[in-house]
């Protein structure tokens, strides 16, 4: 305990930016490397400063306007090139040439001012049958950002974070199946009719087609756990079935499984309007020890049409050592938030889990860059999982809903993408698989819900197109969430409700090395023994079995099934029209 603390104490004065010494890992051995290093660092900032521009949010950066940091990228990356090819081969340390390769990585995939998540493409292109995989992919986000941000209800237009968050809030059954189908538009441009070449089959096809060569994101997810992909597969499975066995036995209709899990969400939304969650959000991170205020974090919150149609983080600058003194590093949280509510409040505080990974690193120019997408994913939530915990309610809403309820709403959501997961895995071993028959397969089997292969509702995520593969980050990624939680509380105790230590504490044992460290060795060395489903299987048998009512069946619900019953979301409608944004034309 002792030397916890005082460990703690010497991260947290590294994030007071204090002057410490330029050693310890920070700096290059050789003045050559170092020189290069430092030159990456200013390419990888120009880069992340150009995404930030092209991101709609603002037009200039520290005083230069976009062609000013285009034509900067441009020079120092050229210069960059060039000074990684005349660095020596021999005769550095190991440090510096694991640097040289991880810089070599990196640049590749530096996209110099491609704004994030709105391709320079039309989702019709998606319909055509003569292009090519990259292309098709862009149609495909582009479908997410044309059609996902203004699905039309009742008259008006809702992007697809409100639409999926009115599933849980919704009480009104034909509402909440109007709110279901009204993703009908983007289902087809996705997947047509579900036709053998339809847009996302021949996508599917040709990303398997790159990952026969190149591996996938379950090959590397796998990898980073330390298990092959058929390990992965079983692991899914028994997170699926745990869900299968606490969920009853009733079978209920698609647009229902959202509501069903989602009393916690009707009971609190009322106490998190739109306004509440950034002031809730950065007062959590507070008691946990991290000033998100104070780390000059840029957040882009509201909706614009064009805008990317998913919440995301990245970095502006990227933290170094200058003279001694450690220069921060800045973020960047990108969302369409039109509403409040538990569902979107979570994902507000998984969005700052990126951040405060982020800003916690510590370590040389060459390493200070993401952890592994599904370390990113899995960390993200180990603070945003709290907000389903009865005691971080009553903390920050000032109410509660009853843990079975909070535990319900949450798991809900980490099995549907343990089925994204699954789906995923499935697709890219048989691409050839027709995808609605094989959604259905597996939500019939463990969650529950009505067989409907007619339709391609598993079509409204964006890394289904974005990144094919990376939604095993989240499935696969609530296993390694649930035993870094597990961990943390053993270790450093409680923190639900706040630790002002955690931050320091995570940043000294977990966060500092960027992507130095692979994921494997961290998780060994963070947990001192290798992952295992375990953790997370305790967590969802935490649910105590319930017995459903049927579908279609809500005006004779028992006492029995209470917990089930809602009063009508009382800020429902009238939220929705109030926080419709202007930009999205007339009603
Ligand atoms: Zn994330």
């Amino acid at each position: 305990m002792k030397n916890l603390l005082f460990l703690s104490l010497a991260c947290s004065l590294l994030l007071s930016r204090q002057s410490i010494s330029a050693d310890g890992g920070l700096m290059a051995d050789s003045k050559k490397v170092s020189a290069v290093e430092y030159l990456y660092a200013d390419v990888s900032d120009a880069n992340t400063i150009l995404a930030t521009i092209d991101s709609g949010l603002r037009s200039t950066y520290q005083g230069k306007d976009r062609a000013a940091w285009e034509q900067f990228y441009r020079k120092k990356r050229a210069e960059l090139a060039n000074e990684l090819e005349r660095l020596p081969t021999s005769g550095l340390s190991g440090g510096d040439t694991k640097a040289i390769a991880a810089m070599r990585k990196q640049m590749k995939a530096f996209a110099g001012g491609e704004a994030l998540f709105i391709p320079a493409a039309n989702c019709q292109d998606a319909a055509r049958k003569d292009i090519a995989y990259p292309a098709l992919k862009s149609a495909l986000v582009a479908c997410f950002v044309e059609i996902g941000n203004s699905l039309s209800f009742e008259g008006g237009k809702i992007n697809r974070v409100s639409a999926l968050d009115l599933l849980h809030e919704t009480s009104d059954a034909g509402r909440r199946k109007a709110v279901f189908f009204a993703f009908v538009p983007l289902w087809h441009a996705i997947d047509g009719n579900n036709e053998p070449d339809s847009p996302y089959r021949r996508m599917i096809a040709g990303a398997a087609a790159e990952a026969a060569k190149n591996g996938s994101e379950i090959d590397n997810a796998a990898r980073d756990v330390g298990k092959d992909p058929a390990e992965v597969e079983r692991w899914l499975v028994q997170i699926l079935d745990a869900w299968r066995e606490s969920s009853g036995d009733a079978m209920i209709e698609p647009w229902d499984f959202r509501f069903r899990a989602g009393e916690a969400d009707r009971l609190l939304g009322t106490y998190i309007p739109r306004e509440s969650l950034q002031p809730t959000n950065q007062r959590y991170y507070r008691d946990l020890g991290a000033n998100l205020e104070q780390m000059g974090t840029l957040y882009d919150l509201s909706p614009r049409p064009e805008k990317a149609a998913l919440a995301y983080t990245e970095f502006v600058t990227h933290g170094r050592m200058v003279n001694g003194v450690w220069r921060p590093t800045v973020a960047r949280v990108s969302a369409p938030y039109e509403r409040g509510g538990l569902f979107i409040l979570n994902e507000l505080v998984h969005e700052n889990g990126h951040v405060v990974n982020i800003t916690a690193i510590r370590n040389r120019p060459a390493f200070v860059d993401w952890p592994s997408n599904l370390f990113a994913e899995a960390f993200a939530d180990v603070p945003s999982w709290s907000i389903y915990e009865p005691v971080w309610q009553r903390r920050y809403l000032g109410h509660e809903a009853p843990e079975q309820l909070s535990l319900r709403a949450l798991y809900s959501v980490v099995v549907l993408d343990v089925a994204w997961s699954l789906f995923e895995l499935r697709m890219f071993r048989a691409p050839l698989t027709d995808p609605n028959a094989l959604w259905t397969e597996i939500t019939s089997r463990y969650l529950h819900i009505v067989p409907h292969p007619e339709l391609s509702w598993w079509a409204v995520r964006v890394q289904l197109a974005d990144l094919p593969g990376y939604m095993v980050n989240y499935g696969l990624g609530a296993i390694l969430t649930a035993e870094m939680r597990q961990h943390i509380s053993e270790a450093l105790g409680a923190f639900d409700a706040g630790d002002s230590r955690w931050y320091g504490w995570l940043c000294e044992y977990l966060l500092r090395y960027g992507s130095e460290r692979d994921t494997h060795t961290l998780m060994q060395n963070f947990l001192g023994r290798p992952v295992s489903p375990q953790a997370l299987l305790e967590q969802i048998h935490r649910l105590k079995p319930v017995t459903l009512p049927a579908t279609g069946d809500h005006s004779t619900d028992s006492a029995g099934h209470s917990i089930f019953l809602s009063p009508e979301y009382p800020i429902g409608f009238s939220q929705l029209s109030s926080h419709r944004p202007q930009s999205f034309g007339p009603v």
